[in-house]
């Protein structure tokens, strides 16, 4: 029986694996090792009786007392706090869902690599921020990583049976998010909730706030090119308002293959639960008579600083991902308390990562996990004071 584990397991991606392991037989088709979650205690708990885990985390320690009423009886262990999310992690597992948001999800995949897990990573974070060590290590324990990211999922299977030197060029589709058709002007005004509409994509918040900016499409050119090794100018970005493909490679004699699909995170995930087998998923199929018409557009970088932002992180390469990622969290933050404006956002992350160079440009193979989590928290602080500063100028 093949074992597993999901970090992240009450978020949007969690559940969605919880809900393709459960359709597959749950418990009686997997042994379930960890299940990790945040503040939502009961429904880690409910999940994990359900699938018979071994132990549950929440991230909270004041988590805890609840977590373990409610498992009473259960047979499953309770912990609870950062370190035992990675001592969870510790546990051998053949397969290992990375979906934590954040940098937090960094730590824990990092961990389950040592025992040469199957990596399923969602949490494109991590290799925005140590993109060279976490592919390094995976190499080293024989592990390997597959991507959930939908682009990057997309990519990988346009990939299959090919060779990467015959690659002209990766295309990554973007939806635009909920403000792709706002005047200009009109975006520094944007609120949460109005950033929060996702035309096509169910997903966590701060992932769809991310979209909206594109910040999110930015941490997925910088995992483009940490994941598959290409060069950034190889990499491009297109607005395809339908997201029903889902991303491109070009080939050196012209030919682009496309993934396309609903737009339905469970494939992406069953793909690397299956992989390399492909196996019946409850993912809507595509009618094209019925869509008739699929669009794309170029992104204006005026409206997408975040583009810009992501192209000279990659020429700095080194720390400058963690800065970036970590710059970025914090501007989220204060756009999503409402102390800053939508638009703000970039500013924060644009000045943090100049505030904070030439530091970052380390080589890569000096690079260390430690190394990582310092300028992650030197980031922090800086585009707090950062964000403070134009908070109080609003
Ligand atoms: P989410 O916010 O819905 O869920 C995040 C999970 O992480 C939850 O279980 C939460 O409790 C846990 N968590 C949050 N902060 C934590 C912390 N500090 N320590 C430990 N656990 C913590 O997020 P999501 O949308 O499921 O996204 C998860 C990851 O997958 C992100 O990296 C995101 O970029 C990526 N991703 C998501 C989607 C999507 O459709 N949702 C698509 C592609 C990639
Ligand atoms: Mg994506």
């Amino acid at each position: 029986m093949r074992s597993l584990s999901i970090f992240g397991a009450t978020g949007s991606i969690g559940e969605q694996t919880v809900d393709l392991l459960t359709r597959a037989g749950g418990a009686d088709a997997y042994r379930v090792v960890a299940l990790t979650g945040g503040r939502n205690v009961a429904r880690l708990a409910e999940m994990a009786r359900a699938l018979r885990a071994e132990v549950a985390v929440c991230a909270d320690d004041a988590g805890l007392p609840e977590l373990r009423e409610r498992l009473a009886g259960s047979g499953v262990e309770a912990a609870a706090g950062t370190a035992a999310i990675v001592e969870a992690a510790e546990r051998p597992a053949d397969w290992v869902m990375s979906s934590i948001v954040g940098a937090a999800g960094l730590a824990p995949g990092f961990r389950a690599l040592r025992h040469g897990s199957t990596l399923a990573l969602a949490n494109k974070e991590s290799l925005v921020t140590a993109g060279p060590l976490l592919m390094a290590e995976a190499a080293r324990h024989d592990a390997r990583i597959l991507p959930v990211d939908s682009e990057h999922s997309a990519i990988f299977q346009a990939l299959v049976g090919e060779d990467i030197a015959a690659v002209e060029r990766i295309i990554l589709t973007a939806s635009g998010g909920a403000l792709r058709d706002w005047p200009l002007e009109r975006l520094a005004t944007a609120t949460v909730a109005e950033a929060l509409a996702h035309p096509n994509w169910s997903m966590g918040q701060r992932i769809t706030i991310d979209s909206a900016s594109m910040f999110n499409k930015a941490l997925e050119v910088i995992e483009t090119r940490e994941f598959f090794g290409v060069d950034p100018d190889r990499i491009e970005v297109i607005i395809h308002p339908e997201s029903l493909i889902h991303s491109m490679v070009g080939y050196r004699d012209g030919a682009v293959m496309a993934h396309m699909g609903a737009p339905d995170m469970r494939h992406s995930i069953g793909y690397a639960l299956n992989w390399p087998e492909r196996s019946h998923l409850p993912v809507a199929r595509l009618d094209l008579a019925q869509i008739g018409q699929m669009t794309f557009r170029a992104p204006d970088l005026a409206r997408y600083p975040a583009l810009r932002l992501a192209r000279e992180v990659m020429a700095r390469r080194g720390l400058a991902g963690a800065a970036f990622n970590a710059a970025k969290e914090v501007a989220l933050d204060h756009f999503l308390a409402g102390a800053i404006g939508f638009m703000d956002m970039a500013g924060v992350v644009e000045d943090t990562l100049t505030a904070l160079d030439p530091g970052l440009g380390h080589e890569n193979d000096a690079m260390t996990l430690e190394d990582v989590q310092a300028v992650d928290h030197l980031a922090r602080t800086r585009a707090g004071e950062i964000a403070r500063k134009q908070a109080g100028e609003r």
